[in-house]
């Protein structure tokens, strides 16, 4: 920690003269204006409005304004501490967004860039005293650059998830198909992602092994105990997040069973995705869209079965429900909707009590090897979710469990980040990497979907005898229950 604050300080006096200097004092700026008409508070499709801080509900200029500038968050910045540049750092990017409220900013590219090169990963607002919370502020400045949300292809993803999910299922498994004809991996051996101009695809195609060709979503209707019609009560709602859904099915069954282990029968609540790509990715609407009938399918059935948690297995989906009602502080009748909905969200991280787990049998143990756990970013700083599953792991593995140095390092997956930032993507990893490789771990336990795919992608070539497991996986293959939805 010693050498990194002393990194940080040797460029920090440099990069705030380079960051000042695109600061232009006059409020007649020369920023591009259609730059400054793109944040309006009134411009609801765009933006939020106003932010649910952790010191109560502010506009987006007095939660950035809230930023002193201290630095105390500043080490704790994956972005900033590979490369000491304090334009991307969190009270870099809080200022910036400051200023393209006030009209101050200069330039676009530069606002641009070091709101794109954040991870949101939240490390800085864990950090930060007065509980910034950056990684809101700079998804509220990325919705002011012109053409943020209006990529082609992100739109139709969007567009056809909320209208026609089967529709997204069936491009899905032909795409599946292709990989499977091996001909993506021919065409970056090719080089021809480099060609055209998106290296991240390459990368992209090959971070995944297995591709199913039935997605969860299928299988759990076709379970007749997992229906929600007609319940008159429920002691548990699984939702299948889009990465367990629609990647890892084995995720998401283990998850059911690993539920129905400890807290008896529930249902699937056959949701929607929850909202979380759109929102990142500057679909503010569709993301209202798609959490209202998540919050309707929750209301139907809290009418007819009463109270119930609802529980997802991908760290980034929970902390993105927990945060429902963000999305709609204006709206009188939709925000204690979502509120209540909220509520009812758990992270399977949190769910299940490690003073209920059995202790497994010793072969499944000796398959393990040695254990460690990564705290992805929205479970630790999303969610504030660390000792949960710390106590749950260290009960089922015991000696051969080893704290993760950095546990709360991003690994540099944060949804789309490694594909459109790979090379900040992989440095971030190569510390992840490196700090497993510490504790010679064997099996590294994640929460979230995206963790999973980076994690293991780097484990493939850096340390190809560990692998990363789901945590529902990790606690489903120490027992042995017979599987659901088959
Ligand atoms: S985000 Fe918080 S910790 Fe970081 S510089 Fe601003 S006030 Fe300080
Ligand atoms: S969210 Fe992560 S990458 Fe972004 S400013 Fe905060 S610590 Fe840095």
């Amino acid at each position: 920690m010693i050498k990194h604050t002393r990194y940080a300080e040797e460029f920090q006096d440099k990069d705030r003269r380079e960051m000042d200097s695109t600061v232009v004092t006059s409020v007649s700026s020369q920023f591009p204006s259609e730059v400054n008409e793109l944040y309006r508070h009134e411009r609801s499709d765009r933006h939020l409005g106003s932010l649910l801080t952790d010191l109560g509900e502010r506009t987006l200029y007095d939660a950035s304004a809230q930023c002193n500038r201290c630095g105390y968050c500043e080490t704790a910045c994956p972005t900033y501490m590979l490369t000491g540049r304090e334009t991307i750092s969190a009270r870099g990017r809080n200022q910036f967004v400051r200023m393209l409220v006030e009209g101050r900013a200069k330039d676009p590219a530069e606002a641009a860039e070091a709101l794109s090169t954040c991870l949101l990963c939240g490390a800085c607002s864990s950090a930060c005293y007065a509980k910034v919370p950056t990684p809101d502020i700079v998804l509220e400045g990325r919705r002011a650059l012109d053409g943020y949300g209006d990529n082609f292809f992100a739109r139709a993803a969007v567009k056809t998830l909320l209208d026609a999910p089967g529709l997204f299922a069936f491009w899905l498994k032909l795409a599946y198909l292709v990989k499977l004809t091996g001909l993506p991996r021919l065409a970056a051996r090719l080089g021809l992602y480099d060609f055209l101009g998106m290296p991240g695809l390459a990368d992209a195609e090959g971070a995944l092994d297995r591709v199913p060709l039935r997605f969860a979503a299928e299988l759990l209707r076709k379970d007749p105990a997992l229906k929600p019609q007609g319940r008159t009560s429920v002691n548990w709602a699984y939702f299948a997040a889009c990465g367990p859904n629609y990647i890892f099915t084995d995720v998401a069954l283990a998850t059911v069973r690993v539920l129905r282990r400890h807290a008896g029968e529930g249902v699937f609540i056959e949701n929607q995705c929850c909202g979380l790509l759109a929102h990142n990715y500057g679909r503010l609407e569709d993301a209202r869209e798609f959490a209202r009938r998540n919050i309707l399918r929750y209301e139907e059935l809290k009418a007819a079965a009463g109270e119930f948690p609802v529980i997802a297995d991908c760290s980034s989906c929970a902390a993105f429900m927990k945060s429902y009602e963000q999305l709609f502080t204006s709206d009188t009748e939709w925000r204690p909707r979502a509120a209540a909905f909220a509520a009812a969200v758990r992270d399977i991280l949190e769910f299940v009590p490690a003073d209920k787990l059995p202790h497994p049998p010793p072969e499944a143990l000796e398959k393990a090897g040695k254990v460690t756990y990564h705290d992805s970013c929205r479970a630790c700083h999303g969610q504030g979710i660390r000792q949960e599953p710390r106590a749950a792991l260290r009960k089922l593995a015991g000696k051969r469990y080893a704290e993760l140095p950095e546990s709360d390092w991003c690994c540099g997956g944060a949804g789309a980040f490694a594909f459109t930032q790979p090379e900040l993507s992989a440095k971030v990893l190569d510390r992840k990497l490196r700090n497993i490789a510490s504790v010679q771990a064997d099996t590294v336990v994640v929460g979230a979907t995206s963790c999973l795919i980076q994690i293991n992608a780097g484990l493939k070539t850096a340390f190809p005898s560990a692998r990363a497991v789901h945590y529902s996986a990790f606690l489903d293959g120490l027992s042995g229950d017979k599987p659901v939805g088959k």
